[in-house]
This record gives structure tokens, C-alpha cells and sequence, in this order.
């Protein structure tokens, strides 16, 4: 099912354009078709329009051109520069949105405008907003940050001005926090940090060891991050300003094309829900317990594991749902009985388990014709 309902943007869609005043270029699929015979007729050489008239004046500013959908009405620049935009009736906005609204993985208003002004002249980025404010995906990652509570203490008046502009700014829900924790370990002298970052949208949460607690270090791990999941727009820590300050300055120069901005928040530990800094640590010491292991870095990637396949009460999926659609594959684990998987180790092994298990299905088709017979047709 689409995030957005069709009817309900339409609907709203409808109002919006009723609101507006005469001179909108907002038309619906009748009168578009009007206009668009009547520019035809305007422009074609026979017509005798006195060029002082109204009508002149419109036409010459508009054109029709040909798509694979149709003819469609585009503006008609006066310098050959200037690109031409396309006019589409209201009644085609919704897959146009819909569309772009996905491929850029929900993205907000200002990377949606940014994509839809190269090529509409008619989509406005109030018409936008309206649509990404009926997408009950994006919705869903709003109400998580409004659930979100900032520390208590003597910035709290500060934090609430960043918190309503959270609520007002939807671009300011791409946001990731990072925090680097001292792992006190006797046994271990080379890693003695743990880097936690979190994606505060899809809560997904990368852990990595580091040898010393630097700027520089925690750069390059984040990189390699972002360049694989994405960077977002806000970055923040409770390691505080300066240190997230220093990490921006450096993506910005070790990788110009990322630009993020610092920022002074960080959330309550109650946020996490089971899942702050300190269960965290302790969730790497009870692995440590169980595997009777003096290595914690070796079970950083399990704990990740474990935080990212868990479900969220707040986004109703694990957080590698939200990233992937679904929890990490893991090979014939996830499709076979452990009695079946467990004596297969070759690719001959599989191929015999399968043409045999064909063999029954196909058998007991046989066997039970009436109930196969209701089985649908493929
Ligand atoms: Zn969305």
C-alpha cells in the first residue's frame, strides 16, 4: 500500500487550489485540456491574434509539447538559457510526487522541490508540503522525535527552543548522534574505546572500536558509514559541541560532497528504551560472560546485531527493518528446519535435499487430489 492515500491528497489537493486566486496555474484535467487547445490555436500560423490582446500575452509565454503521455503545456522562455517547465493538471500530481517521493527514499520538501522544479513549473513547494504531511511513513518518524525528551539541566531553555524547531523543521529530523565510551577492560590495552552511533530516525545503531578517544579516529569510522547508509543532516553527541564540531570540520574536508551541521542536543537516556550507553556496555560484559571471552571488541558486531533485529515498540519494526525491509538473511538459517540444515556443508548436498523435497510435494499433490485441486493455478 502507498504511504500517501490518493483520494485524501486529492481531496486536500482540491481545497488548496480552490483557495488560491485566478492567476494559479494549478488546472484540473478539463480546463487544462481547454487552455491547451486554445495555445495550439493561438501559436498555430493562421491565427490572427492582434498582439496587444490578453491572449497574446499568455500564449506567447506557453507552448504545447509532445510526451509519452500526451501533449502537455510547457512555458515558453524568451531566452533559449532558460529551460523549459512543464504544467500538468492536478489530477497527474499525485503519481509525479508519489514517484519522486520514493525514489528519494522519503526524503523532505527542499530535496523533493529541488528535484521537482527541473522539470515542473506547477508543482509548488506548498503542494509539497501537503503531500509529504499526508505520508504516514514520514509521519511515523516524526511522532518518534516527538517523543523524544531533552536533558534536564541549566540549557533547558535552550533545548526546548531546539526541540519546538524540531517539531517545525522536518529536515531537522535527519539526525545522528555519536558517543564514544571508555571500556574499562585489564585485559585489553589496544581498543579502549567503543563508538556508538545512531541514526535517530530509523534507530539503527553502528558500534566500533577505537584506540584513542579522537576526533580523527571517529571521523573515519563515520565515513565509512555514511558512505554506505547515508549521512544526515544534524550530527550530535554527548561527548559535546566542540567534538562534533571538530568531526564536521573534518568531513568537510576529507569528503566536501557530505555537509552536515553540529548540533548541541542530545537525548535522554530513557529515549533508548533499553538500549542506552550503558546497556549497551553491559550487553558486550554478559557476552563477555558467556563466552568466556577477554576480547570485548570481538563481540561489538554481535551486540550491533542484536540491537538492530529487535523490535521497536516506538517504529513497530527492528531498526533493519526500517534500514533494509527486513532482518539480516542468514543463509539456509532462515528457510530450513535446523534437523534439515544441519547435515548439509556442499552445494551437491542442497541440490539433493531439493530435487527430493520436489519429489514429495509433487507426491502428495497426488495423493490428496481434491485439496490440490483448490490450490490456485500458477
Ligand atoms: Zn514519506
Amino acid at each position: 500500500m502507498a504511504s500517501v492515500d490518493e483520494d485524501v491528497f486529492n481531496e486536500k489537493l482540491n481545497e488548496l487550489v480552490n483557495r488560491r486566486s485566478g492567476n494559479s496555474l494549478n488546472y484540473r484535467r478539463d480546463k487544462y485540456v481547454r487552455l491547451l487547445e486554445k495555445i495550439k490555436l493561438c501559436r498555430s500560423k493562421t491565427a490572427a491574434v492582434p498582439k496587444n490582446s490578453l491572449d497574446f500575452r499568455i500564449y506567447n509565454k506557453l507552448k504545447v509539447v509532445k510526451t509519452n503521455e500526451g501533449e502537455r503545456i510547457a512555458t515558453n522562455p524568451s531566452s533559449p538559457k532558460l529551460k523549459s517547465l512543464m504544467l500538468v493538471p492536478i489530477e497527474e500530481m499525485y503519481d509525479i510526487l508519489l514517484n519522486c517521493h520514493m525514489n528519494l527514499g522519503h526524503a523532505g520538501r527542499i530535496r523533493m522541490m529541488s528535484q521537482i522544479k527541473k522539470k515542473y513549473k506547477n508543482i509548488t513547494a506548498q503542494i509539497i508540503s501537503l503531500f509529504i504531511s499526508l505520508c504516514t511513513t514520514c509521519k511515523i518518524k516524526r511522532q518518534n522525535y516527538s517523543k523524544m525528551q531533552p536533558y534536564k539541566n541549566n540549557r533547558a531553555e535552550k533545548q526546548n527552543i531546539v526541540q519546538e524547531s524540531l517539531f517545525a523543521h522536518p529536515e531537522l529530523y535527519s539526525r545522528g548522534q555519536v558517543d564514544l565510551l571508555y571500556v574499562n577492560n585489564v585485559e585489553d590495552k589496544e581498543y579502549k574505546f567503543l563508538m556508538i552511533y545512531r541514526n535517530l530516525a530509523t534507530r539503527f545503531t553502528h558500534l566500533n572500536v577505537l584506540k584513542q578517544f579522537n576526533a580523527n579516529e571517529a571521523t573515519e569510522k563515520l565515513l565509512e558509514i555514511f558512505l554506505v547508509f547515508g549521512a544526515p543532516n544534524v550530527l550530535q553527541s554527548k561527548n559535546g559541541i566542540t567534538f562534533v564540531e571538530l568531526i564536521v570540520k573534518q568531513i568537510r574536508y576529507i569528503c566536501p560532497e557530505i555537509r552536515i551541521v553540529a548540533s548541541e542536543t542530545n537525548f535522554n537516556e530513557n529515549v533508548y528504551n533499553g538500549r542506552n550507553n550503558k546497556d549497551i556496555l553491559k550487553l558486550l560484559n554478559d557476552w563477555l560472560n558467556k563466552t568466556q571471552s577477554v576480547k570485548w571488541y570481538e563481540g561489538v558486531k554481535f551486540v550491533q546485531h542484536s540491537l538492530n533485529t529487535a523490535f521497536n515498540e516506538v517504529l513497530c519494526h527492528s531498526p533493519s527493518e526500517m534500514v533494509f525491509g527486513m532482518n539480516p538473511w542468514k543463509g539456509l538459517t532462515s528457510m530450513l528446519p535446523e534437523n534439515v540444515y544441519r547435515d548439509l556443508s556442499t552445494e551437491d548436498d542442497l541440490k539433493i535435499f531439493l530435487d527430493q523435497y520436489t519429489i514429495e510435494v509433487q507426491n502428495q499433490n497426488q495423493l490428496n487430489p481434491v485439496e490440490s485441486s483448490l490450490l490456485p493455478v500458477s
